[in-house]
């Protein structure tokens, strides 16, 4: 057998989303399991949809996804001799034959096809030996002369059996009459030129398939296996499209997930392994086959691509973590985090767990973070009164005088507080947390405290007095 080549083919007339980069996945994952080599090509004959800056995106997508490829990327644009000769090897085979129906004839016979119920909407008119055949001196493009009678069958790797008649095949366009080759035969060529083994792709290919075989055939090449991959659907299981999140995969990034959390999520969009979840790169190379790939549909579901992102950011030292952090703080909004390393550090130790994404983290890190604080109108309506006045009044003076500043000592100086007042420990700590981080939300009120610092810590709880709309002695 000669080693395994699987490529991945995208248009670039748009940005790469999350079902293209799942096929890039999969086939990279079986290039990588069989040791063999994981081709990228760049189909981009669609002169007037292809766009420069979508080619970047998707090159960028594949890297920050570390889908990395061993050839490539190959153009199609650059590739033109090869479909010429192709195309000029049918001619002379008699595979394919010239066809000069107008846009308007096209129609006729579209319509006529409609009227009569065939699934073939081109008369093949032109075809030499059943219709009257092209006119001569006007332009034309190829068509390939479809067998008139059989079945084009092929085995799909998570498919099974796929045949179809010849009477639902047309005779498809190899060449339009300017010249240019369209994808059918440029998709055929090359990958039997790049000696692709295995074609990979999404189940809308499924009937481009018996064209390409033809193609192949017509040249005299073997074709290569196909693995039709089922759709990504839509958790209202409707086809995955922008309204269900993010449309490019890029935003994932700008979302702070992490590029492995995001490949760990899509190889279980339709694959499995037992009731595994979590894979490294190295386990998923081990433990993927195509043959394990569901025949179904796969449903997106952001809550689990959340929960898969939270492990990953889990797993992460608050080191690591903290320098995620501020790598996605400069990338997303160009900001530096204040503060040195070990307090940042002791920072996202207090919130990781409450965290899924970096962008959820450094949303959640305001308060650490901005001086200004933004507060819950709600919250300090509730918790901001004028009872809670000479509580704060009370703590803050006992907080001034603390020599260190450590959850411990704070701990224990709300404790004696509370109790000198006869208050249980949440009716002061409620209004604090309301205080210095503006909301009812936090992690513990002692690390958060600590974290904060001393003055910044006082400035606000005095605020917060003032917030209460009344002031009162400390007792
Ligand atoms: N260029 C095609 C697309 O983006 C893929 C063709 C293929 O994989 O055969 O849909």
């Amino acid at each position: 057998m000669p080693p395994m080549r699987t490529r991945f083919a995208p248009s670039p007339t748009g940005a790469l989303h999350v079902g293209g980069v799942r096929t890039a996945l999969f086939c990279q994952l079986m290039a990588r399991h069989s040791e063999g080599s994981f081709v990228l090509r760049i189909e981009d004959t669609d002169r007037k949809r292809s766009e420069e800056r979508f080619t970047e995106g998707i090159l960028e997508s594949m890297r920050w996804l570390a889908l990395d490829w061993d050839e490539g990327p190959h153009f199609q644009s650059q590739r033109t001799p090869l479909y010429r000769d192709a195309i000029e090897k049918l001619v002379a085979s008699g595979a394919a034959y010239r066809c000069t129906c107008t846009a308007e004839e096209l129609q006729t016979h579209r319509e006529a096809a409609k009227a009569a119920g065939t699934r073939i909407s081109y008369s093949r008119h032109c075809r030499p030996g059943v219709g009257p055949g092209p006119v001569e001196g006007k332009p034309a493009s190829l068509r390939i002369a479809v067998p008139l009678e059989g079945e084009v069958v092929f085995y799909d790797e998570i498919k099974g059996r796929i045949g179809f008649a010849v009477e639902e095949i047309e005779d498809f366009v190899i060449a339009r009459s300017d010249g240019s080759p369209t994808y059918q035969l440029v998709v055929a060529v090359d990958d039997a030129d790049m000696a692709i083994t295995h074609v990979v792709r999404g189940d809308d290919h499924v009937n481009n398939t018996p064209k390409q075989i033809l193609i192949y055939r017509a040249l005299g090449l073997e074709p290569p296996k196909f693995a039709h991959l089922p759709m990504v659907l839509g958790a209202d299981k409707g086809r995955l499209s922008k309204r269900h999140g993010a449309a490019s995969v890029l935003e994932y990034r700008e979302l702070g997930y992490y590029p492995d959390a995001l490949v760990n999520f899509l190889a279980r969009l339709g694959w499995s392994h037992g009731d595994q979840e979590l894979f490294t790169r190295a386990e998923l190379v081990e433990k993927f086959a195509i043959d394990d790939v569901n025949p179904s549909a796969g449903v997106f579901n952001a809550e689990k691509l959340d929960w898969v992102n939270a492990q990953y950011l889990r797993a992460r030292t608050p080191e690591e973590l903290a320098g995620d952090l501020r790598e996605f703080a400069r990338r997303e909004e160009n900001r530096e985090l204040r503060g040195d390393e070990a307090w940042q550090s002791r920072m996202v130790e207090t919130l990781r767990e409450r965290a899924s994404t970096l962008k959820g983290l450094l949303d959640s890190a305001r308060y650490y973070l901005d001086e200004d604080l933004i507060f819950e109108e709600a919250a300090v309506k509730k918790l901001l009164v004028p009872e809670a006045a000479p509580l704060l009044d009370a703590l803050i003076a006992r907080l001034e005088a603390l020599p260190t500043w450590d959850a411990p000592g704070l701990e224990e100086t709300f404790r004696a507080v509370a109790e000198e007042r006869d208050q249980k420990l949440g009716k002061l700590a409620q209004p604090v947390r309301v205080a210095v981080t503006g909301g009812k939300q936090s992690p513990g009120i002692f690390d958060v405290l600590e974290v904060i610092g001393r003055d910044w810590s006082l400035a606000r709880l005095r605020t917060g007095v003032e917030m209460c709309g009344a002031r009162s002695d400390p007792g």
